[in-house]
């Protein structure tokens, strides 16, 4: 491929980024003829591998019909069935979609129906979103505003929204500085002080992502937790948002991560695996009851894109969706997932810079620190989330960064691969994983 003169805005302007050629399966191959094992698939998006024949002829019959239509002007089959199938994927049915492009677009969305919500009911003032320190919920300025990751907010904190943030239930370094044992579950009830601080009158939602992703490493919360958050969401009369932009759609061994702790939401944002990286779609859910005021009311819901709703995605999305039924991925998340975690445990037996293994069917992390120990962190000067993932992808292992640590000072990586991949596969991301802490451990103590 022909790069002398740039034009296309890459992450790290003026680094080398090898060209991508195809991808098959877990395995994706650059324009150079070099394999990678795809052990986060993309950005946790790729969840059926690459280069799926059945989505490819979905694609391509909707195509051969129509591809887009204005939500204004047409509704269509695909956008009515995948909306139909979300809902009825629940535990609990009865909740609404809106279409959308993006997992920002989609959290930003599910900010607007939450605070809506409120509006046609004549509380305007509920308009205010909490969110958790260590979280990341989009990058969009509304997303943005509701998350805590330091990092990527930094830049733009003047023109964000100056939402509450709350104690994220991190128990491998906790924030509020107490044990599992005897917390009490202090980290939801610092959600019920920020509540009393501000005022219910003044709140609309609390977003959370069941498991924290990129802002923390497949973070799982204790037992309870969830359900003592949402009993004070209810107590306070403020709408629960589960962003499910990384957990939804079979990721975590359940279809929606929020299973795992049998707690219904409000409204869930989805994104990412719902079209498992074959087309940009994304939702925002809302629960019957989140809808009934706006359904008596404007009848509106105040939002829209250019491409929300379009019948080429939604084609793909139900193809997607089709495939993981077909192939039972979510139990294959389960059982892989749990595969993972046994061999990535037996890694922190061998190497001294993990400092925690953690995770959820195929969402898994690995946190490093300096010292096992006392938890202490790497200082950020040394780079070794990055080192970790440079070696790794020389070796031809993609695994993807996370901000380790409440406020991202820390060091942690998720592995996270297609909910296909094979037992042979995974014993060869976990030699090459092996390989690579090693190389970096030894230069790290050198
Ligand atoms: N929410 C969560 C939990 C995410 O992990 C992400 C992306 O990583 C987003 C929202 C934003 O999604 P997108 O990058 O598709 O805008």
């Amino acid at each position: 491929m022909e790069r002398e003169r740039e034009h296309l805005i890459k992450p790290v302007l003026g680094r080398h980024y090898p060209a991508i050629a195809y991808g098959k399966g877990v395995f994706l191959y650059d324009d150079a003829g070099k394999k990678y094992l795809d052990a986060s698939s993309g950005a946790v998006t790729a969840s059926i591998g690459h280069g799926v024949q059945e989505i490819a002829e979905a694609m391509q019959e909707q195509a051969g019909k129509v591809s887009f239509v204005y939500r204004s002007q047409f509704t269509s089959e695909p956008a009515e069935q995948l909306a139909k199938k979300l809902s009825d994927l629940t535990p609990g049915g009865d909740y609404w979609s809106f279409f959308v492009n993006s997992g920002s677009e989609a959290t930003e969305t599910a900010m607007k129906i939450a605070i809506q919500h409120w509006q046609e009911q004549g509380r305007p003032s509920k308009h205010r979103i909490i969110s958790r320190r260590m979280s990341y919920h989009g990058i969009t300025l509304g997303a943005l505003s509701m998350s805590g990751h330091v990092l990527r907010r930094r830049r733009f904190v003047p023109l964000l929204e100056d939402f509450p943030v709350v104690a994220p239930p991190y128990c491998y370094r906790c924030p509020l500085r107490q044990t599992p044992a005897a917390c009490g579950l202090a980290c939801a009830d610092d959600l019920d002080a920020a509540v009393k601080r501000i005022g219910a009158e003044h709140i609309a939602a609390f977003i959370a992502e069941p498991i924290i992703g990129a802002a923390g490493g497949a973070v799982v919360p204790p037992d309870g937790y969830y359900e003592k958050i949402k009993a004070i969401c209810e107590r306070h009369e403020i709408l629960f948002i589960a962003d499910e932009v990384m957990t939804g759609i079979a990721r975590t061994g359940e279809m929606f991560g929020m299973q795992h702790f049998g707690v219904e939401p409000d409204l869930i944002a989805l994104g990412k695996g719902m079209s498992a990286g074959y087309t940009p779609m994304a939702a925002a859910m809302a629960k019957d009851h989140v809808m009934a005021p706006i359904l008596q009311g404007s009848r509106s819901v105040m939002s829209g894109h250019t491409y929300s709703a379009n019948p080429q995605s939604a084609a793909v999305s139900l193809a997607v969706l089709a495939y993981i039924d077909k192939h039972g991925l979510v139990q294959a998340a389960q059982n892989q997932g749990a595969l993972l975690l046994e061999r990535l445990r037996q890694l922190a037996d061998r190497h001294v810079i993990i400092g925690d293994v953690r995770g959820e069917g195929l969402l898994t992390a690995i946190e490093f620190v300096a010292d096992r120990q006392s938890k202490h962190p790497f200082p950020p000067e040394l780079g070794v989330t990055n080192k970790i993932i440079d070696l790794a992808f020389q070796k031809g292992l993609l695994v993807y960064p996370a901000a380790g640590g409440v406020d991202g000072d820390g060091d942690a990586i998720i592995i996270a691969p297609p909910l296909t991949i094979t037992d042979e596969e995974l014993e060869l991301l976990v030699g090459l994983l092996d390989e690579t802490i090693r190389e970096v451990t030894q230069e790290l103590t050198a």
